[in-house]
């Protein structure tokens, strides 16, 4: 079975420090794949050479058969809006947006008119339980309203890959595994796959499979988190 989505042999320095060194990954088709590891070990840098935000140094990012790093930024820009949800630990809503108004915003950009991107925005909203938020601003809302929202907003697109940085990690643990659980649960329904860090086992505990990362490289004891 070929991944969905992989990197092979990938190193990204940031000037001088190297914060990936040579790293390998496969995600097949609806894969929840956790990226564990310590503080600096390169989680956050590999999600960002997966997403095509960032460019590696060396070693190949591939979806869907596709070298990524052969792709322009505008290209790689595009495949976000199409193919790819992104979500932070700090969910980074739109501050002078609505709720809706922030979830409909990818539907938007992705060329969907109006009426139909409000509609849908509406049922994400419902469905992750922060519809009666809907005309609320972020700043209006709490901590785990506002990540329900920006996970709405991550997936409103149904994307083929989710790529989550420490999605939960701003909530506190109760708030923190229902969202995470309500996410997987969408995640599974889309058949969308998940590129999940952290570095809480609790976490890594509902991926189907963990990836754990050690000084910018694969972890070779293979020994992760939730292990
Ligand atoms: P993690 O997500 O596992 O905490 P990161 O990918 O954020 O790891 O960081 C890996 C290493 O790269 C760390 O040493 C970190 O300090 C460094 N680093 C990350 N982002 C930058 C940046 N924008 N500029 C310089 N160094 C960075
Ligand atoms: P994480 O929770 O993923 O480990 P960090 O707190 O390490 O996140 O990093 C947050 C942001 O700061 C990221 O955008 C990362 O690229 C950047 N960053 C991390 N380390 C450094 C660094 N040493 N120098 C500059 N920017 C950094």
């Amino acid at each position: 079975m070929t991944a969905l989505l992989s990197a092979a042999g990938v190193a990204k320095h940031y000037g001088r420090t190297p914060a990936l060194t040579g790293v390998d990954i496969d995600v097949a088709e609806g894969e929840i794949v956790a990226v564990t590891g310590p503080s600096g070990c390169g989680k956050s840098t590999l999600l960002h050479c997966l997403a095509g935000i960032l460019r590696a140094d060396a070693g190949t990012v591939t979806y869907r058969d596709q070298d990524l790093g052969l792709w322009s930024e505008k290209s790689r820009s595009r495949l976000r809006r199409t193919d790819f949800g992104v979500l932070f630990q700090f969910g980074q809503l739109v501050p002078e947006l609505t709720a809706a108004e922030n979830v409909a915003l990818p539907l938007l950009l992705a060329g969907s008119g109006r009426r139909e991107a409000r509609a849908d925005a509406q049922q994400w909203l419902e469905r992750f339980g922060v519809d009666h938020v809907a005309e609320a601003r972020p700043g209006a809302m709490s901590g785990g309203q506002q990540q329900r929202c920006a996970v709405a907003r991550a997936m409103v697109t149904q994307p083929r890959v989710l790529f989550a940085d420490e999605p939960t990690g701003a909530l506190d643990a109760l708030a923190g595994e229902q969202v995470l659980g309500e996410l997987v649960r969408a995640a599974r329904d889309q058949d969308t796959a998940v590129v999940l860090v952290t570095h809480d086992a609790r976490v890594a505990a509902y991926a189907d499979r963990e990836v754990a990362l050690r000084d910018g490289a694969n972890d070779p004891s293979g020994l992760g988190v939730g292990s």
